[in-house]
């Protein structure tokens, strides 16, 4: 039998419009960013580590990074408030665990790997979770904690355009990888959309939606317009693409992605099987993302900037 080879991609979301930002080094310091995560993953992989710890330690060095929206630098509600997503999923034996609404728990992927590991429950919300996170030893921090000036200024601008707002900022993050055993796991971490109601929930969190691993076809998590994935149940859509449609990686990722188009939804995809095979796509300007395995390690963000 020969050894699978690891592999670990990782997103730092998609975005709806040009890259603004206040800080003229974010472009930069979300590629260190992306960097930083992969290294985090790829040190895991590379000592013969399971694709679950790999994608739960990029999303959390991630989660940490001001740059991306998850954790600390995560969009804002409505109301001003951090309200946090995640989930995370094994494709052994497709366990998952998964929180929306979080708001004092500073490791939100941490929870739900706790969650996915401990139970009984696969789905926790609000108060709740973070409930259920103080009681395990999570930390918990303020609210505050997660909130950044940048995205003060972007929630404003938001609400004074109203309707005309286009809410997908680039930031949310997401890790899949396959391990040397060949196993596969996917992980998403989110503040959601800007300006977004109270209580709402995006794909990210929803096993199917923005987060799916199953063993028998492939790992994957989304970004970008998350009412859409929800709708085309996107990452449950591209396993099931697999695995019963016999299409590749990149056929299903650009057959779903159409398929989210064609009902109006934007957005990307990262992917990986347990072959070893990788692949992304994404239907909008752009998308932070990175790939790492034992050959080296790219990152790239607009279409066309693809090293390898
Ligand atoms: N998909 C995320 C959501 O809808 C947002 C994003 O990917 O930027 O919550």
């Amino acid at each position: 039998m020969t050894e699978t080879k690891w592999r670990l991609v990782i997103h730092g979301g998609a975005g709806s419009e040009r890259i603004a930002h206040d800080n003229a080094d974010h472009e930069a310091s979300a590629r260190a960013g992306l960097g930083e995560a992969l290294d985090a993953g790829s040190t895991i992989l590379a000592n013969g580590g399971t694709a679950v710890d790999a994608v739960e330690a990029a999303a959390r060095t991630l989660e940490e990074n001001p740059c991306f929206n998850a954790g600390r630098g995560s969009v804002l509600t409505e109301q001003g408030k951090v309200e946090l997503d995640a989930a995370i999923m094994d494709g052994r034996d497709r366990s998952a665990g998964a929180v929306s609404g979080i708001k004092t728990t500073r490791a939100p992927i941490s929870l739900a790997r706790r969650l996915m590991e401990h139970g009984p429950h696969v789905f926790l919300a609000g108060t709740a979770a973070d409930r259920f996170a103080a009681g395990a030893g999570i930390e918990q921090v303020p609210n505050d904690f997660f909130i950044l000036p940048e995205r003060r200024r972007q929630l404003e601008e938001a609400l004074a355009a109203g309707q005309e707002a286009d809410p997908i900022k680039y930031g949310t993050v997401g890790a899949v990888a396959v391990d040397v055993q060949g196993n596969v796991a996917a992980a998403t971490s989110t503040g959601g959309i800007t300006a977004k109601r109270w209580g709402r929930v995006g794909d990210s969190p929803l096993i199917g939606a923005g987060t799916y691993a199953d063993n028998r076809a492939a790992a994957i998590s989304a970004t970008g317009s998350g009412e859409y994935f929800i709708r085309a149940v996107a990452a449950h859509q591209l396993a099931e693409r697999m695995r019963l449609g016999g299409e590749t990686l990149q056929q299903a990722i650009d057959n779903v992605l159409a398929d989210i188009e064609s009902i109006g939804g934007r957005g990307g995809l990262i992917a990986v099987a347990p072959t070893g095979d990788a692949a992304w796509g994404f239907t909008t300007p752009a998308m932070y993302r990175g790939m790492a395995d034992a050959a080296g390690r790219t990152v790239a963000i607009y279409s066309g900037d693809d090293a390898r």
